[in-house]
């Protein structure tokens, strides 16, 4: 099928050309997000393949009706950028990757504990000045801690078993008991609870309207004094100036964050030329005991294989009239 790729980076293309060859479809590849102001570069394409902040809107998915497109391939989970009523009214197939790598998100999280609380990231750069003190830099064994795991899916399960192998214990929070999770001797509790006891908070949730701002004041005032916070799931699940004024009085004595509320006007891109207009953001970076990558958890070279993979299968089905399993409807609940 003719595709037209937005928002793509050198890795997205190597990916994707790499595995196309086992499918044939005719790729064109574009830098630009999708929205209203690109839409006209689909024109004409049965397929777009977009990612997780292109805008798929109503004027878009109408201008993309209208110039001949028919199926909408995310390459991710999430479709929270679809307008899916208005897409099911035009009948335009939309297919997402639903599971590509649990395991690097897991792992990413698992990083981001063990370089705050050993000061990784400081100590790197005291050293390439031969600065060799350790003032500052004291750690705390992970054997014996309590982490507190919210949201015990695919991700949450392999970053419980990962941190149990540290001598953790693991307590956990869910809609749902995963028997996995059960199995591993892992602790079911209440929110209040998982919050009042860990030393360390790893989110694992999806963003929805229960979860929006999960982590705000209310719930930092119950934390242990010192608590580390791991978010690597959605921005919009803890409340940045709420984490801020938490650092300011060190009720948070470490955050370590992949995603971030506003991160559609920073991550991905090289801005280390602009001004960087989000106040916010730059606070949060000024503090020694806060960690930040750029949306990075999902970056491993299986999981992109596995993007790749799975999206030009789903593209493939449908070109073929096949059912394709990874269809997003109005129906879906999830919205991760
Ligand atoms: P999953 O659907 O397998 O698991 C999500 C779990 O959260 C489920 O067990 C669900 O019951 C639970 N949940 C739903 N609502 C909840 C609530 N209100 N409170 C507590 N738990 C709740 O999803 P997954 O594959 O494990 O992914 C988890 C999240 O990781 C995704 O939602 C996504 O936001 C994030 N993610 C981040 C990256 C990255 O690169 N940083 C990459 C992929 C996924």
């Amino acid at each position: 099928m003719r595709v037209a790729v937005f928002s793509t980076k050198v890795y997205d293309r190597r990916s994707l050309e790499d595995i196309n060859k086992n499918f044939q479809h005719e790729l064109r590849y574009f830098d630009a997000h999708l929205n209203a102001d690109t839409v006209a570069l689909a024109k004409g394409y049965p397929a777009v393949c977009v990612f997780v902040n292109d805008v798929l809107d109503q004027v878009v998915l109408e201008k993309l009706s209208e110039g001949g497109t028919r199926v909408i391939a995310l390459r991710c989970a999430g479709f929270n950028n679809v307008d899916l009523a208005t897409a099911t009214r035009l009948g335009l197939e939309v297919v997402r990757v639903p599971a590509y790598s649990p395991y690097a998100v897991a792992e990413h999280a698992m990083a981001l504990i063990l370089a705050l609380n050993r000061q990784i990231h400081r100590a790197h750069n005291r050293v390439r000045e031969n600065n060799f003190s350790l003032e500052g830099l004291l750690g705390f064994d992970l054997n014996g801690s309590v982490v507190g795991v919210v949201g015990t899916g695919k991700i949450g399960t392999i970053f419980a078993k990962i941190i149990q192998g540290f001598g953790c214990q693991v307590l956990a929070y869910d809609c749902y008991q995963n028997q996995t999770c059960l199995d591993l001797g892992i602790e079911y509790t209440s929110l209040d609870h998982l919050f009042e006891k860990s030393d360390i908070i790893s989110l694992h949730c999806p963003l929805t309207p229960e979860t929006y701002h999960l982590i705000g004041e209310v719930a930092i005032a119950k934390m242990k004094k010192g608590v580390m916070i791991i978010n690597t799931s959605r921005g919009a699940l803890v409340d940045a100036q709420a984490l801020i004024e938490g650092l300011k009085s060190e009720q948070i004595g470490f955050l370590g964050l992949d995603v971030y509320e506003e991160e559609g006007d920073l991550f991905f891109e090289d801005l280390s030329g602009k001004v960087l207009q989000d106040d916010v953001f730059a606070r949060l970076m000024t503090f020694p005991n806060v960690l930040v990558t750029g949306h990075q958890a999902f970056f491993t070279k299986n999981a992109l294989e596995n993007i790749a993979t799975t999206t030009l299968e789903n593209i493939k089905n449908i070109e073929d009239g096949l059912v394709c399993l990874n269809r997003v409807n109005v129906t879906s609940l999830n919205r991760n």
